[in-house]
């Protein structure tokens, strides 16, 4: 009983240089569908659990590229620099959030999205979950 359960929130890049594991829950779960994670991820939507920064260890060299996000402030992307797999994201109006790509997991089934952000600028051929929040740009309270 006093045995702590392995972390569900662990996974890493597609060549495994790059490995992380969550030591608490994600305080945040939604799809980003904006420009800039559409073109990051090459796919719809960025899927992305956030975690307070200090409960996530990662070991291996991650690469981070910075752009200005959707709030105008700068975002920056990590990414494995041997297989190319974009696993984190640094956005700075969240300080003390990492944000962790849903696909990077051991166990998808662990993401449980519960928010869609960035709606208006979704591709024709995205499609949204039933049962999440929609918001057009930001939540309001963010
Ligand atoms: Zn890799
Ligand atoms: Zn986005």
């Amino acid at each position: 009983m006093n045995e702590r359960p392995p972390s569900s929130h662990a996974g890493g890049c597609l060549c495994g240089a790059v490995r992380y594991a969550a030591s608490a829950p994600p305080v945040l779960e939604g799809n980003c569908h904006c420009r800039d994670c559409q073109k990051a991820s090459g796919g719809p939507y960025a899927p992305t659990l956030f975690f307070d920064d200090s409960t996530v260890e990662i070991t291996g060299n991650v690469q981070y590229f910075e752009s200005i996000g959707g709030s105008g402030q700068p975002i920056r992307r990590g990414f494995c620099p041997n297989c190319g797999s974009q696993l984190f994201g640094r956005p700075s109006i969240r300080q003390g959030m990492l944000g962790i790509r849903a696909g990077t997991l051991d166990d998808p089934s662990a993401y449980q999205p519960k928010a869609e952000i960035f709606v208006a600028h979704a591709a024709a051929w995205d499609s949204m979950l039933d049962g999440t929040a929609k918001f057009d740009t930001y939540p309001p309270s963010a």
